[in-house]
């Protein structure tokens, strides 16, 4: 892209769009958790809108500024008073700060538009991860249709043939290196380690992240897994945890750091 935005505008433009981002992922998160339609248009009304989730009343602009509107009604919903959790106002910075660390090495560049929409769909898994212990299909089909996206460009404008390779190798490898290592400790542990979702979301984290950096990838998943494990233990007060956050933060460190390649 021309050379034309002072960066101070450029990272006030990314952040804004990742905050408008996060509230989309909000709702995707909780419209995947309640087992609702997206962009409903058929029965209620209502249904196309964003609702409040205490009282289901329909939300007007004032109501939807990214974190703003959080702040200003100090956390109660302006219609019922009851409390808005904190979750929707960290969703909104969460994934302000995922795309302006793609901005950070991969500059205004193509390569960073496919990856920016990834985030408010990372930001979603990771969120019903957490709640319901679950990675939605829907939600694991969009990011391998993103990834797709990005690994052609990068093949097209780059034309390495290696790099095409190296993904594809990748989406298969990841599945069942984890698959493999998930068995085995079944049968040791006698419990299950990960889940069918987790094994489909490494479909389209082995094409993003690429063959050449599975042992990272396995590392970096592992530390996380440990790491996580806690403050999501304390957030859900029990002692069971999804192993998705790690492995969605894992790629989304990854493909941070191979924005410093592609510039
Ligand atoms: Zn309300």
């Amino acid at each position: 892209m021309p050379d034309t935005l002072p960066v101070f505008i450029e990272i006030i433009c990314i952040a804004y769009l990742g905050l408008i981002l996060g509230s989309f992922a909000t709702a995707i998160a909780y419209r995947e958790a309640n087992g609702e339609s997206w962009f409903s248009l058929k029965g209620s009304k209502s249904n196309a809108w964003s609702k409040c989730p205490q009282c289901g009343h329909r939300l007007g602009f004032v109501d939807l500024i990214p974190v703003v509107s959080w702040v200003l009604s100090r956390g109660k919903c302006r219609h019922c008073s009851k409390p808005i959790p904190v979750r929707y106002p960290v969703i909104e910075i969460m994934s302000m700060i995922g795309c302006l660390g793609l901005y950070a090495t991969y500059d205004f560049e193509f390569y960073l538009v496919p990856l920016l929409f990834l985030v408010p769909f990372l930001v979603a898994l990771f969120w019903v991860d957490v709640d319901l212990m679950i990675l939605p299909d829907r939600l694991v089909a969009i990011c391998g249709g993103i990834a797709a996206f990005f690994v052609l460009y990068v093949f097209f404008t780059t034309d390495d043939t290696r790099v095409l390779i190296d993904s594809l190798l990748g989406m298969v490898a990841y599945p069942a290196v984890f698959g493999a290592a998930a068995f085995i400790m079944t049968k040791i542990l006698k419990k299950s380690a990960l889940g069918m979702g987790d094994i489909k979301f490494l479909a389209p984290a082995g094409l993003l992240a690429g063959m050449d950096i599975l042992s990272v990838y396995l590392i970096l998943a592992g530390i996380l897994g440990v790491l996580t494990a806690i403050p999501i233990r304390k957030y859900k007060d029990s002692v069971i945890f999804p192993f998705g956050p790690s492995l969605i933060l894992s790629l989304y460190i990854i493909m941070v750091c191979k924005g410093f390649y592609l510039q």
